[in-house]
């Protein structure tokens, strides 16, 4: 379905670049910075700090309108374009140097309704701003685990957290999207409303177009959920991370089990386990018991902590403007030998601040075919992947470094398969390992939608 415009597209194209500037300003609802505002530096910066880009113009949208103003725009200049919402890719694909950021942070509007158990997002909420308006009604969806993370870049590439083992994707609860094309069309998906530009919205990012709304299915949750954490001695890990694997394989779907290999603020290293239970309180006491009695943990705690809470418990150790650099990959189990490498690479870790992160998976997210959406990698237990995060430049190579030598280390134990969304500047090999069969007839969408790879600042998927 086509949504009606309220204003006309630019056409532009024999104008100078000043004077079409200018013809972008006053159209525009939201705001524009060039780089002689005061507003430029604060407005190029995305989470990752070590990303430091400088856009011609970035476009603060306040409308779909504005989202279509921009890129005819930007279509008319042949100028590049970056599409940025919450601003966390950590390869900062959502800022660019020269062009435009078509930025969609301050369209934040949301309804939700109860009585259908529909929510319906514009595209510039954050995971915080989402949660809270939908748990106001004892409603939720899946999300990740950060509250600043933006909704869209998080849905269009998947999206797991602590509701996935039992709701499935972030995007697997998506009931329709509006977006507006390379072409500048505003057109509705759903599942009967351009079928297949809807299935790619299911995990293959943003490589069609600008989504500037979702619509998503909840579910009744909360307001508390029952979570189980226990810290464990460095030199106990091993057992500690054979515990881990076995006790997260064989959860239930409500039971979502993600753990870390952490440095405490005295500089000593500890595995961390977290296990949430997104089920009746009772219920999940019982189900985490075996994680609260395993082994000799340094601390232990079972509470029952709002779900609001719960999601913005992490949100501490990743503030924004911090050096970040990650690598990704899925695994099946932890296999010993991934154990020793791990164990091995981690006490390498250049500072305090770095993390070796699991993040659990499975459940309703293994049950979906693999071809029913472009997210692929559906039988994967693990996401796998360690964080560097510094302050410095000069450090640099160091904490990347030692990120790629953990990565490499585990390699041999992964599926080979990796999250999109979790995917820096890696390559085309890399894009195809996220994608697996489902390539193919995405590269074919893209081909439909975005001939000439109009939206390319992505994990990109090349017209076919
Ligand atoms: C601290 C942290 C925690 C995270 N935790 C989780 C987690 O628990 N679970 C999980 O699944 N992921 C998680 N992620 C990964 C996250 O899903 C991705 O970083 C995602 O891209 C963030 O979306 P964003 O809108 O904030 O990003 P942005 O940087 O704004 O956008 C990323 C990319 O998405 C595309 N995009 C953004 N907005 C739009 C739009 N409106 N229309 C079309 N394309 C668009 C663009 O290609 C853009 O380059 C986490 C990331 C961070 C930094």
């Amino acid at each position: 379905m086509e949504i009606p415009r309220q204003t006309e597209a630019l056409s532009g194209r024999s104008q100078s670049p000043g004077s079409l500037t200018e013809q972008l300003r006053p159209g525009l609802r939201g705001e524009l910075v060039l780089p002689t505002d005061a507003a430029y530096d604060r407005a190029r910066r995305v989470w990752n700090g070590a990303i430091d880009k400088r856009p011609a113009a970035i476009v603060f949208c306040a409308t779909p309108d504005d989202v279509v103003h921009a890129v005819t725009y930007a279509r008319s200049q042949g100028c590049l374009v970056a599409v940025r919402s919450g601003g966390h890719n950590v390869a900062g694909l959502s800022v660019c140097d020269d062009g435009m950021v078509i930025d969609l942070s301050r369209m934040k509007k949301i309804s939700v309704d109860p009585q259908r158990r529909i929510a319906r997002a514009e595209a510039g909420l954050n995971l915080g701003e989402f949660d809270a308006a939908t748990q106001a009604h004892g409603l939720a969806t899946t999300m990740g685990v950060n509250g600043d993370t933006g909704i869209a870049g998080l849905t269009l590439g998947g999206g797991f957290g602590k509701l996935g083992r039992k709701h499935g994707l972030s995007c697997d609860n998506l009931i329709a999207a509006e977006i507006v094309t390379a072409d500048g069309r505003m057109l509705r998906t759903s599942a009967s409303d351009h079928p297949e530009l809807f299935w790619a919205l299911h995990g293959g990012g943003g490589n069609f177009g600008i989504v500037t709304a979702f619509e998503y299915r909840l579910h009744p949750l909360g307001p508390a959920l029952l979570v189980g954490s226990v810290l464990h001695a460095y030199n106990q890990a091993r057992e500690a991370m054979r515990f881990y694997d076995e006790f997260s394989r064989g959860a239930p779907d409500e039971l979502s089990v993600d753990a870390a290999l952490v440095t405490l603020p005295s500089g000593e290293r500890a595995f961390s386990i977290a296990a949430c239970y997104a089920g009746p309180l009772e219920a999940g006491e019982a189900v985490i018991a075996p994680l609260m009695k395993f082994g000799s943990p340094v601390e232990s705690r079972l509470q029952a902590i709002p779900y609001i809470q719960i999601q913005s418990a992490g949100d501490s150790l990743f503030p924004r403007g911090r050096r970040y650099y990650w690598k990704a990959q899925f695994l099946r189990e932890i296999a010993d030998g991934a154990i020793d490498a791990l164990l091995d690479c981690y006490a390498k870790a250049p500072n305090r601040s770095s993390l070796l992160v699991f993040q659990q998976v499975g459940g309703a997210i293994a049950r979906v075919p693999a071809s029913d959406s472009p997210y692929a990698n559906r039988d994967a237990a693990l996401d796998c992947f360690p964080i560097a995060i510094w302050d410095d430049p000069v450090d640099d190579e160091a904490n990347i470094g030692w990120a790629r030598d953990l990565w490499n280390a585990v390699r041999p134990f992964s599926t080979g398969g990796v999250y999109a969304n979790n995917l820096g500047d890696e390559g085309d090999e890399r894009v195809r390992d996220a994608y697996g069969g489902n390539y193919a007839r995405l590269a074919a969408v893209k081909k439909q939608y975005d001939p000439t790879n109009f939206f390319r600042l992505n994990q990109n998927i090349r017209p076919g």
